[in-house]
């Protein structure tokens, strides 16, 4: 696309302000563009405006203070100023599952695309970055067009996201590959020039059409969700028979077709994406008539799913058989590390199954508790990994914090009144913590590896986090 010097560079908003929204807000003033940021959550607004981040993201909060320094970042909760303010409307807001089905709600989605419409008076593109369900985007770009006063001038485009949470600031400022689903060639220059800094960086650039930049997003998912369900799945297998899943993975992983990313046994997938994401799929697929292609999706949910009980079983077990009265410190509760979001998180869902078995539950996520606290207010939370553990009959790593992976096994030790450990992450190593007296379990590992093969590979495979 040649002539991009003759655009001018655009005034942007970000409407919706959450995880995807105020860090994509604050990355695009970093890059040097005049950014107004919109929520319909005051305290949220209030909070950015003062260079706090609502949530817990590495990095941003930095990037925050960089931005409102620089002048080129607001926010504001009147959508008036923020109609009149863009000529590029990002929409980032909210896709849950519904309430009564797996299907995306798309209420928000719909609430913020009519609401732009209804106001922008002079030629603008509305972008969307929400994950959403094929076809989503043509809907909305049929329905911004009735509602508009400019009719078909306002057009729509499609960008989907990929940051990770706990990687946002670098996933956003430094993506793998940027994709445009547009309409039109003004669409496409329009997000040209506004992802300009990162063009000329070389992030590789996919334009497709609506409904392909929409699929990318939950095919990619899907993908790293199927990755992961395959994994648990080969350690269902292992569990009733004496192989060692980790092993397995680490084997995996060393055929350069597999790779070992997304290779990790343990408590599966949770967060704001993946599960919903591959319901929602799962949902419009059928509604498409081809629910068939994806029917897959359904095993990877169970898989994933039945990780969560297999653990409480792992627990139960450690405990002798029965979880009344039992004292478990529960490590971990946002879906994973550096990040405090619970939606869907596998620990906490751990933690409420053995408190409904009569187990006195303990907390401590470095980060979550506060959110894990709002969810299920009748469990309980502690500000450190010393006093979960005190008097613990089983503690049980939930999610793999660094904080718990270099926990010392000794001093652990001296603070529970049994030294049982469930590893719910394959996170830690067994001989540092059999070595100090502790019972060790972990999802798809023999109960007693003694007989590990030593092998010779210098690095264990790793997992990148989701
Ligand atoms: P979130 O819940 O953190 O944020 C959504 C925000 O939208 C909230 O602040 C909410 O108040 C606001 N909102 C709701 N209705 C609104 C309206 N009508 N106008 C303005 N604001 C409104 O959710 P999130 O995690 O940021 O996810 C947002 C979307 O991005 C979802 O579709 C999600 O699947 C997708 N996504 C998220 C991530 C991630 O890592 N969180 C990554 C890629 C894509």
């Amino acid at each position: 696309m040649n002539n991009l010097a003759s655009f001018s560079a655009p005034k942007i908003t970000v409407v919706g302000t959450g995880y995807l929204g105020a860090t994509h807000a604050i990355s695009m003033a970093v890059l040097g563009f005049d950014v107004l940021g919109f929520d319909v959550d005051h305290h949220k607004i209030a909070q950015l405006r003062t260079g706090k981040v609502p949530f817990f993201e590495p990095g941003l909060p930095e990037k925050l203070e960089e931005a409102l320094a620089s002048g080129r970042l607001h926010f504001t909760t009147n959508m008036d100023k923020v109609a009149g303010f863009g000529d590029v409307h990002f929409v980032c807001v909210g896709t849950p599952q519904s309430a009564d089905s797996t299907a995306a709600n798309l209420s928000y989605v719909d609430a913020a695309f009519s609401e732009l419409a209804a106001r922008i008076t002079r030629k603008a593109l509305l972008v969307g970055k929400s994950t959403v369900p094929i076809g989503t985007a043509a809907r909305l770009t049929q329905m911004v067009q009735d509602i508009s006063p400019l009719g078909p001038e306002l057009e729509l485009a499609w960008n989907p996201e990929f940051l990770r949470e706990g990687f946002a600031v670098q996933d956003t400022l430094h993506p793998d590959r940027l994709v445009f689903g547009v309409a039109s060639e003004w669409a496409e220059a329009m997000l040209r020039r506004t992802f300009l800094p990162l063009l000329d960086e070389g992030i590789p650039l996919i334009v497709a059409d609506l409904a392909t930049a929409e699929l990318v997003k939950v095919a990619a998912n899907s993908f790293l969700a199927t990755k992961i369900s395959f994994i648990n799945a080969m350690a269902e297998v292992c569990e009733c028979t004496s192989a060692d899943v980790s092993l397995l993975a680490q084997a995996l992983s060393l055929d350069s077709r597999i790779g070992g990313r997304f290779l990790k046994p343990g408590l599966g997938f949770g967060g704001g994406c993946l599960p919903k994401d591959i319901r929602a799929f799962k949902h419009r697929a059928e509604e498409l008539g081809v629910g068939q292609a994806v029917r897959f999706l359904g095993e990877v949910d169970s898989i994933n799913n039945r990780r969560r009980v297999r653990t409480v079983d792992l627990i139960r077990e450690l405990a002798g058989g029965d979880l009344t009265g039992v004292r478990v410190a529960a490590l971990g509760a946002a879906f994973k590390p550096n990040s405090d979001d619970v939606r869907d998180a596998p620990a906490l869902d751990v933690a409420r199954l053995l408190y409904m078995e009569g187990a006195v539950v303990t907390v401590y996520d470095p980060e979550a508790n506060a959110n894990a606290h709002r969810l299920y207010p009748d469990l309980n939370y502690v500000g450190s990994l010393a006093e979960a553990a005190d008097q613990a009959d089983v503690v049980a790593l939930l999610t793999e914090w660094e904080e718990f992976r270099q926990a010392d096994p000794n001093s652990l030790g001296a603070r529970v009144r049994h030294r049982r450990i469930l590893d719910g992450r394959h996170a830690l190593d067994p001989d540092r913590y059999t070595s100090k007296g502790w019972e060790y379990r972990a999802l798809g590992r023999p109960y007693q590896p003694a007989v590990r093969v030593r092998q010779n590979v210098e690095k264990p495979a790793t997992q990148l986090p989701l």
